[in-house]
């Protein structure tokens, strides 16, 4: 399908979605298969062994490249597979930049993993340039974001942050999990590649773990292709195919993301037990404006601080009826957690503080059920746990 004459909804159901050539089924077939006929030795038909490709990963990988806008899309058995890969295109003594508030296993595979392998990591604050700028040495080869950041929903500045890692020679990776393609395509601010956890709102159904890498880079395409060869972490035809029924309706589901996101959290703000709401939608969020010119809408992540003790927030997300408390995010129901002692347990005390994690903050994933029903849970959940 030609990309540019079709708008993303329209992408996101028919790119690398053909109906079947043989049989004329509508939807990519799994195709459960290890190998594939050779008419002659090294003559076949573009697939020989699935880890090599495999035809349902090709279908993901075209609609996945459609939806961020790029030339080349390959996937992976996680997002962290993903992120492994892009770690992959080092080497012993190279620098990487990064931000202070990565998601969790990204700091965990940085520095129990590449830190064994003598890369280092420098971990600043993106929201200031002049940090990152500083953090760059003749040795840095990679810059690596997240934006919106977890759980305080920080916003980096795409465009700048790639311009700094270009005038130092380095790859600007960004790590699109939270936005999606649907509200913030950041080849087009720069970046050189795009990182995803299909996990999250691509997937959309809490029912499949995938990742996936993006890029308008040939070279850098053949090498993400060498290593889902070489190291093996490649998803399954059945997953590609979830996947693949996940994507159709990431429009109509982000939509709804964020308009009830952006209704609780100006229920939140006017909330009297409520002390701070973390959601770029709101004017009173220091990346508002920022937010407002790189991505479409504010996504359905928030954050929030009650006037309370880490114990009485604890209570509170204990006492949610719709809103489940589990880690993750991006599926179609909502989810509740608190950081403190969920998923940000690994850091000290001290050090979370100081990042501005309060003991009381709660992250929701705002899913779309009826909005008026997630606004009453949450009050049920306030007054019995707080008065
Ligand atoms: C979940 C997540 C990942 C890791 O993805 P998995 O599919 O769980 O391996 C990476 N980055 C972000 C921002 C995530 O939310």
């Amino acid at each position: 399908m030609d990309d540019d004459q079709f708008r993303i909804e329209t992408r996101s159901i028919h790119a690398g979605q053909e109906p079947d050539e043989e049989t004329g089924a509508l939807m990519t077939p799994i195709h459960a298969n290890s190998t594939f006929e050779q008419d002659a030795p090294g003559d076949h038909r573009g697939y020989e062994y699935s880890r090599t490709g495999n035809p349902t990963r090709t279908d993901l990988e075209e609609n996945l490249a459609s939806l961020e806008g790029a030339e080349y899309g390959r996937c992976f058995a996680s997002g962290m597979a993903s992120i492994n890969t892009v770690l992959n295109l080092l080497e012993a003594g190279d620098h990487v930049v990064t931000g202070n508030d990565v998601y969790g296993g990204t700091h965990r595979i940085f520095t129990q993993v590449y830190e064994d392998y003598d890369l280092e990591f420098s971990f600043v604050d993106m929201t200031d340039l002049e940090a990152i700028e500083e953090a760059f040495r003749p040795e840095t080869e990679l810059l690596w974001l997240e934006t919106p950041t977890n759980p305080l929903m920080s916003i980096v500045d795409i465009e700048g942050a790639a311009e700094i890692a270009h005038d130092h020679d380095a790859l600007c990776a960004i790590d699109n999990t939270f936005a999606t393609p649907y509200l913030q395509n950041p080849l087009e601010l720069g970046a050189d590649v795009v990182s995803h956890s299909l996990t999250k709102y691509l997937g959309g159904h809490s029912d499949v773990v995938g990742g996936a890498l993006l890029t308008n880079d040939e070279d850098l395409d053949e090498e993400f292709g060498f290593y889902q060869n070489s190291v093996g972490a490649t998803p399954g035809p059945f997953e590609s195919f979830l996947v693949l029924r996940g994507t159709k309706t990431l429009p109509v589901r982000m939509d709804r993301h964020c308009k009830n996101a952006s209704e609780i959290a100006s229920w939140l703000e006017d909330h009297p037990d409520v002390e701070r709401v973390y959601y770029p939608g709101l004017d009173s969020h220091p990346g508002h404006e920022l937010a407002a010119e790189q991505m479409d809408d504010f996504g359905g992540m928030l954050s929030f601080e009650l006037d309370a003790s880490l114990e009485e927030a604890s209570e509170v997300v204990s006492s949610t009826e719709v809103f489940t408390l589990a880690e993750s995010l991006g599926g179609v129901e909502s989810l509740i957690e608190q950081p403190a002692p969920m998923t940000h347990a690994a850091i000290p005390r001290e050090e979370r503080l100081e990042a501005g994690l309060k003991d009381s903050l709660i992250r929701v994933s705002v899913g779309i059920e009826h909005v008026d029903d997630l606004i009453a849970d949450l009050e049920g959940a306030f007054e019995a746990a707080l008065n």
